[in-house]
C-alpha cells in the first residue's frame, strides 16, 4: 500500500492555499470517477472552498440520480463555462485516470493551464502530466484511495452522508458489487465506515443495478444469444454490437455496461472483449482472468489502457475491420500474453 503521508502533507497545503479548485474525471465517466469527484467536492465544500467540477462527456444514465450530478458541467455541452473554469482554477484535481488523452477535448486546455495539477488514481503506469501524482494500483477504486487520503488529511473519517454515498457507489461499481477480485479486507473496513453514516444501501443498489429498461435486458439477451462468439483456441469470447442493433433496443448511455463481464463466467474463458460500433470508430472493452494482461492488449493495440483484468480502448475503423484486427492480434500475441497465466 501507498505511504500516504508523503502525499497528504503536500495535498493539504495545495487545498489550503488554493481559492478555485476544479475537479475533473475521465471521459465516459463511470461510477468510480463520478463517485470520487462528488465525494471530494463534498469534502472541499465543507472546508469552505470554492469548488467546481466537469466531466469531458456525458455520464451513464444509471448514475444521473446521484446527489450533486446537476452541479457537474459537461465539457462537450458547456464548453465556454468549462474553458472559463480551467482558466480561473489555481488547482486542478484529476480523478480516476492517468493518461492526458482521457480528458477528451479538454486535454489541450488543461495542459496549458498554469494551475497546480494533481492526479488521484488507481490505474497502472501513470503518465506524469501533473505536479503531484497520488497513484495506488493496489486499491479497488479511486474512491477507496480518496477515502484514505481524506481520512488522513481530516485527522479521522469525514462522516458526511452524501460523501459516504458517493464513495460507496465508486467502490461497488469498480468492484462489480464485490464480484471482481480487486478488493481487500481494507475495502470492507472502509465500506463499514461508509455504511455507518446511515447511507441507504438498498436504495443505492436498486438505483444502480435494478433500474434498467426492459429493452436493455432484451439487448443483453440478444447480445449473449446472437452476438457472442467463442474462440476456444484463445480461451476468448467476444460480443459486438452495431449502432443499428443498439438503436433497435432504444439504447441509452450505460446500457451495455457489464456485458463484457458475462462471458468470463464461461468455463475456460480467460479473455472477454466487447466491440461497440460508434461513429467513425469502435469502442472496446476487455476483461480477463488471472494474469492475462487485458491492459496490455488495450495499450499495445487499441490506443487504450486500464487495469490488468479490466481495460478499454478505441480503434478508428469499421466494426468488421476491428474484429478482424482483434483476431490477428490474438493470433500473434495470445501465447505471449498467456505465458504468465499457466
Ligand atoms: P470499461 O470497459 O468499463 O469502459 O473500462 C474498463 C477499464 O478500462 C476502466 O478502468 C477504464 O478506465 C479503462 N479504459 C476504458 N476505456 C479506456 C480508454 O479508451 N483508454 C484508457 N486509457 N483506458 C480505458
Ligand atoms: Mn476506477
Amino acid at each position: 500500500m501507498l505511504e500516504l503521508s508523503k502525499y497528504t502533507k503536500e495535498l493539504t497545503k495545495l487545498f489550503v492555499t488554493s481559492d478555485n479548485i476544479l475537479l475533473i474525471c475521465h471521459l465516459n465517466p463511470d461510477g468510480d470517477a463520478v463517485g470520487a469527484q462528488l465525494a471530494l467536492y463534498q469534502y472541499l465544500k465543507a472546508q469552505g472552498k470554492n469548488v467546481n467540477m466537469f466531466t469531458p462527456n456525458y455520464l451513464q444514465e444509471f448514475l444521473k440520480w446521484m446527489e450533486g450530478v446537476n452541479l457537474i458541467n459537461v465539457f462537450i455541452r458547456d464548453r465556454d463555462r468549462c474553458r472559463e473554469l480551467i482558466e480561473k482554477a489555481d488547482l486542478i484535481v484529476m480523478l480516476d485516470f492517468n493518461q492526458p488523452g482521457r480528458l477528451g477535448e479538454a486535454e489541450k486546455l488543461v495542459a496549458v493551464s498554469d494551475a497546480k495539477k494533481v492526479i488521484i488514481d488507481h490505474h497502472l503506469n501513470p503518465e506524469n502530466f501533473a505536479d503531484l501524482v497520488v497513484s495506488d494500483p493496489s486499491v479497488c477504486s479511486t474512491s477507496e484511495l480518496l477515502y484514505e487520503i481524506i481520512t488522513d488529511i481530516n485527522g479521522g473519517p469525514f462522516l458526511n452522508k452524501s460523501y459516504a454515498e458517493a464513495l460507496y457507489i465508486g467502490i461497488i461499481t469498480d468492484t462489480g458489487n464485490f464480484e471482481h477480485g480487486n478488493y481487500s479486507g481494507r475495502t470492507f473496513r472502509i465500506v463499514a465506515d461508509l455504511l455507518e453514516t446511515g447511507i441507504e444501501k438498498e436504495k443505492i443498489l436498486n438505483l444502480i443495478y435494478n433500474n434498467f429498461s426492459a429493452d436493455r435486458m432484451r439487448l443483453q439477451g440478444y447480445a449473449l444469444c446472437k452476438k457472442m462468439v467463442i474462440l476456444p483456441e484463445y480461451h476468448t469470447a467476444y460480443i459486438s454490437l452495431t449502432r443499428d442493433e443498439r438503436a433497435s433496443y432504444q439504447y441509452v448511455k450505460g446500457d451495455t455496461e457489464g456485458f463484457v463481464n458475462m462471458p468470463l463466467s464461461i468455463n475456460g474463458i480467460i479473455l472477454s472483449a466487447l466491440f461497440i460500433e460508434k461513429e467513425g470508430f469502435v469502442k472496446l472493452s476487455f476483461r480477463s482472468k488471472g494474469q492475462f494482461p487485458a491492459n496490455l492488449i488495450a495499450s499495445e493495440f487499441f490506443y487504450g489502457g486500464g487495469h490488468l483484468n479490466a481495460s478499454g480502448g478505441d480503434y478508428p475503423d469499421t466494426l468488421d475491420n476491428t474484429i478482424e484486427y482483434f483476431l490477428k492480434v490474438l493470433k500473434e500475441n495470445f501465447a505471449r500474453y498467456n505465458k504468465n497465466n499457466q
